[in-house]
């Protein structure tokens, strides 16, 4: 149910192990961790805290999760080309 994923590196090129549903897998381009907290770059087709927004900004992995839970389809202009 649950995969660890190398998902990329925080700034302290640590790498970033994050175990994330298998469902929500597909739906996420790349996260990354930086000064400012966690990124979340989603696939084209998906959205985050409204429609057209492609990426979620979270500062913990806490609140990082419950976005990603949150990930819904986008029927934006661009995610419809
Ligand atoms: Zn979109």
């Amino acid at each position: 149910m649950y995969d660890i994923i190398k998902w990329g590196v925080d700034y302290m090129n640590n790498q970033i192990n994050i175990k994330i549903p298998k469902k929500y897998q597909e739906r996420i381009m790349e996260i990354y961790h930086d000064e400012d907290g966690y990124w979340v770059i989603l696939n084209k087709g998906w959205c985050g805290y409204e429609q057209g927004c492609h990426v979620i900004h979270e500062d913990t992995q806490h609140d990082m999760l419950r976005s990603i839970r949150e990930i819904e389809v986008c029927d934006c202009d661009a995610c419809r080309e």
